[in-house]
Parts: structure tokens; sequence; C-alpha cells
């Protein structure tokens, strides 16, 4: 037996016989070439059977997965009809006279290797369409088959170096029990996909392809990210199936159930989304909202600033979504980690602690008042609350406020409508603001505690260096402390005060987060696929208990104390 671990990126429990599927091998000679029509009249072939390929996957995506799913491969299509490419391509072939297949080689590979190269996750994720629509050239021009997932026919766990959108969408739940990759994150299509299809999936497990023979028989645990390779012991992996099998249909029972402690506290937990098309199934979830919608996801996605109508589509359809429930959307949050193609942004020392989110958008007002009047236009389409991230000092509040009274003035002057009860806030994910939060809360309606961020400030510990990952800790009785004093801040105003971070999510601090400030967080907001698990939890806490458990862990002095206090806690409960 071998046990390996990589990403989680799909939950859900399997084991049966591993399918290998070895990537194309393309034999890319670099012969020059005389007959230079013939190569370009190849490369025009190659594109127009690429695309008549493409389009039968899209609809068996459509079929499997969706339409949101779907339009992965409508990019993919976009990539190979790209007039730049195609030309790209020509060139190479009438100047330097390539063969077709290594001008197309080439140029895919410039494209991939420029998406590579970027910081942020999601355009490193994007190499990797344009090396599945590459690899799909190179299959018709060479006439080499890619592999043939389609035919597959008995109970498989997939192993693969990496599994294109394409590859993905052709998997066929009832014979493919999970797979397993080299490569990819959790925000990969191929994981997002997975999500989808309820197929377990574990990746980035590096050499799993050198470790693993066809029809071993390989065991995963998508949540924990555990691969084990010829299993001692099958009966434990059964049960554990079993259990998952049944926690899942349990926690079914929470989706129309409020989040209620057992003596009569309720709160809200909501969803974090960072593109409409997350809104779309998160009554299925159990979500009382959306208490976080990263609209930063609809600038990195586009190729140029948004204009008013593409955002105002955008905040539309996901208040549509939610007509009973608060949507939260909060403005521009780039820079730190989060770039745009289209805008360069200079050189910092500090990215994180440079310009970026409010600061950028106080200082391109242009920016700002598009997005806030897209924002006030689609307000009439639910219950909107407007957010403003990184916020550090009063001064920036009362003039990104005094700037969306400024929109709000010339939309009555257009006589645009807009709903008059639009909620205010503003995340807390700056010391400086947790420190006076009941004087920041006298100017908002609601305030949203952004962890990830607080976390990384409080302690001065990059959130994305692996290196220091130890010092990042949630649980540290100074960053509850913070916790405590934003909660303390906003109920001096009676203002709702909710948490959108990781940490929200965590079952091993939403106890304490229920009892911080004894009136605790109003509301709880988490990736939707941690909702259920949370609702659960709360449900079967006694809200009293959890401002006692609060006030003991505010008394202790490192995070491990206040871990093993709640693990303690929830042991005594029989909820873990
Ligand atoms: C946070 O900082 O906790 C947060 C929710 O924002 P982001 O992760 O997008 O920075
Ligand atoms: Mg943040």
């Amino acid at each position: 037996m071998k046990q390996l671990k990589g990403i989680g990126a799909s939950s859900g429990i399997n084991y049966a016989k591993a399918f290998i599927i070895e990537p194309p091998i393309f034999q890319i000679l670099e012969d020059k070439i005389k007959d230079i029509d013939f190569e370009i009249k190849k490369v025009n072939e190659s594109i127009k059977s690429t695309i008549s390929q493409l389009e039968v996957i899209k609809n068996i995506a459509f079929e499997r997965l969706g339409e949101d799913k779907a339009s992965i491969f409508d990019a993919h299509i976009q990539i190979a009809q790209d007039p730049e490419i195609k030309s790209q391509i020509e060139e190479l072939i009438k100047i330097e006279n390539y063969n077709s297949a290594s001008a197309t080689n080439l140029v895919f590979n410039n494209m991939s290797e420029m998406f590579s190269s970027m910081d942020d996750a999601y355009f490193k994720e994007r190499a990797s369409d344009v090396i599945d629509v590459k690899n799909r050239m190179l299959s018709n021009l060479l006439n080499i088959k890619l592999p043939d997932i389609m035919s597959i026919n008995s109970d498989v766990i997939i192993v693969a170096h990496d599994l294109s959108p394409s590859e993905t969408a052709m998997l066929n739940k009832k014979f493919v029990k999970g797979f397993v990759t080299n490569i990819g994150g959790r925000t990969s299509h191929a994981a997002i996909m997975a999500r989808t299809m309820e197929i377990p999936a574990v990746l980035g497990l590096n050499n799993i392809t050198d470790i693993v023979k066809n029809d071993q028989i390989v065991a995963i645990d998508g949540s924990a990210g555990i691969v084990e390779i010829n299993p001692n012991n099958i009966k434990e992996w059964e049960d554990r199936k079993r259990i998952f099998e049944k926690e899942k249909i349990e926690l079914k029972k929470y989706v129309d159930k409020k989040a209620t402690t057992l003596d009569n506290h309720t709160v809200l937990v909501e969803a974090n989304i960072g593109k409409p098309s997350d809104s779309d199934n998160l009554n299925q979830y159990g979500a009382d909202g959306v208490g976080l919608y990263r609209s930063e996801f609809l600038y990195m996605e586009a190729s140029n600033w948004p204009d008013i109508d593409n955002q105002f589509n955008a905040y539309k359809y996901v208040l549509e979504k939610q007509p009973n429930n608060l949507v939260i959307v909060r403005t521009l949050d780039i820079g730190g980690d989060k770039k745009l193609p289209y805008y360069t942004f200079e050189h910092e020392d500090n990215p994180f602690l440079g310009y970026r989110a409010i600061r950028l958008t106080l200082d391109k007002v242009d920016i700002f008042k598009t997005q806030l009047k897209a924002l006030l236009k689609a307000s009439k389409y639910g219950k909107l609350g407007i957010m403003f991230p990184m916020i550090c000092t009063i001064d920036e509040l009362l003039k990104a406020k005094e700037i969306l009274e400024k929109c709000k003035n010339e939309l009555e002057t257009e006589k645009i409508e807009f709903s008059k009860d639009i909620k205010v806030g503003m995340m807390i994910e700056i010391p400086s603001a947790a420190l006076i939060a009941d004087k920041f809360a006298k100017y908002v309606d609601f305030f949203s505690i952004g962890t990830n961020d607080l976390i990384q400030y409080t302690f001065a510990v990059d959130r994305m260096s692996p290196k220091i990952s130890h010092l990042y800790q949630p649980n540290n009785p100074s960053l509850l402390k913070a916790i405590e004093l934003t909660i303390l801040g906003a109920k001096k105003h009676n203002v709702s005060v909710a948490m959108c971070g990781e940490m929200a999510g965590d079952i091993m601090s939403i106890p304490i987060l229920l009892g911080l400030g004894e009136k605790g967080l109003d509301a709880f907001s988490m990736s939707s696929s941690s909702i259920l698990r949370a609702k659960k939890l709360i449900c079967n806490l006694k809200h009293k208990e959890c401002i006692e458990l609060a006030k003991k862990a505010l008394e202790l002095e490192t995070a491990q104390q206040v871990n093993d206090l709640v693990s303690n806690f929830l042991k005594s409960k029989k909820l873990i």
C-alpha cells in the first residue's frame, strides 16, 4: 500500500481500478517546407475539424453539466477561431517556412506560456485551455488520436498528468468513480467540473502517473486529498464511503432549515461567490443569500474595463436569483495578487500593502463610478448590499460613501430608477479598522470581517507564502480579540456583523464566532459547499455555551490552546 497527499478538489470517497490516460505524443518535426499553400490549407482544415469536434463536446457538456460549464467550450472555440493566432501561424509558414504542425505548436505554446507566467491563479489555469485546443489542433494535423475517454465501460479511477476541460466533460459518471492528477488546483476547470458532476477528485499529486500501474486498485478521499494505491484495508474504505454517503443525505435535511441553535439563536449562513453563475444553485446548497460577491472576477475575465451594461447584467442576474435574500456585492478589490490583463500596476515592493482595492478605486474615480452606477441600476431587482473592501481609515469610508451619493444624484437627474433601500457596508480586514470598529459603525449598515486579510495584516504574514503558513493562525487569541472588538463596535450602533473570510466556514472556529462579544456574528458567509455542514453544526450547539467557550478562548495564550479547547468541546458533544 502507498499513500499520497494532494489537493482535495472534489469531495467524495471511492475506489476502483486505475485507468491511466497517456497524454498524446506528437512528433513535431522541424522540417522546413516547400509547399506553403499546402501547409496553410492543412492548418485551415485542422481549425475546421477542431471547431466541429469542440461543438460536439460542447453539446455533451451541455447535457451533462449545464449551460454554464458548457460555455468553457465556447471559449475553446474562440481560441480555435482566433484570427490573430491563425495569422501568426500563417506568418511562420510563409516567412520562416515552418511546417504546419511546428508553426501551430510554437504559436500556441507562446500563448500558453504568457498565461502561465501571470501571477494570478485564474490566468495560470487558462494556460491549460490553450494547451487543450493546441492538442486537438495537432491531433488533427498529424492524424494522431486523442485518448478515448468516452469508450470507458467499467468502473475506474482515472489517473492522468492533467485532465483537460474537454477530457473532463467526456467523463461518464456511471463508470468514472474518481480521478487523480499530477498537476492542477482547486480553481482549475477540471476541479470545478468534477464538483458539478460530484465525481471525487484529488489533484496536484506531482508524480502519481509514475507510481500507479493500470488495473491497480486506487482509493481516493476527495475531501482530505488522500489517495491510496493498493489499499490494505478495502473494508475500511467501504465504511468511509458509506459514512460519507450517509452524511451527504443527512446534510440535505438542512437545505431548507434555518441556522438556529438549540437555545433558539438564529444566524444567517450565506454564500461567497465569484461569478454570476455561481448563484444558480445556491438554494440547493441551503444559502441564506450572498454574503460576498467578489466583483473583481468580472474585471479579471474581461479584456478591458467592463462597461456599465456589462456589469449591470451580472449584478442583476445574481439579484434576481435571490429575490428574498440580501446580496452583498463587494466593489472592485484588485491589486495584491489579483492582476488585470489590460492594466499594468506600477512596481511596488509590497503590493499587498500597496495600491489596491478601495485605494485604487478612490484614485480612479471614473472606474469606481461606473461600478457604483451599475450596482445602483441593478438594485431594483433584489436586495442589494454594497461593500467597500480594504477600508483602513474613516476618511476613506466617507469618501467612498460621498462618491456613492454623487452617483445616486446623477442617476436621479437622468431619471434612472434605483432602490431606496440599499445597504452600505465595509469589510473589516485591516487591524486599524477592527481597533476602532465602534467609530466606523456610525457610518455603515453592516460589517463583514475578511479574515483572510485580517489574519495576514494582524500577524504580518503573507497569506500566499507556504514557508510561514504556520504563523497564519485563525484561532489565535489576538485575532479573536480583533473580531470581538469588531462585534462589540458593531453592536454599539446596532449594525449587523458578518464574516466572509475562510474562517467563517471552519468547524473549529464557528462555535467561538457564535459567542464572541456575547452576541456573536449575525452572519457567516462561506463557499457554498461548506454551508450545509456549518448549518448542521450551528443547529446542534447552544448559544449560551458558545458565549462561555468564546470567553474561555480569549483567556488563552496560543492558537493551539484554543484549538484544543474547541476540539474537546466538540468531542464532548459528539460533533466531531
Ligand atoms: C478576506 O480578506 O477575508 C476576503 C474575504 O477577501 P479576499 O479573500 O477576496 O481578499
Ligand atoms: Mg480581502
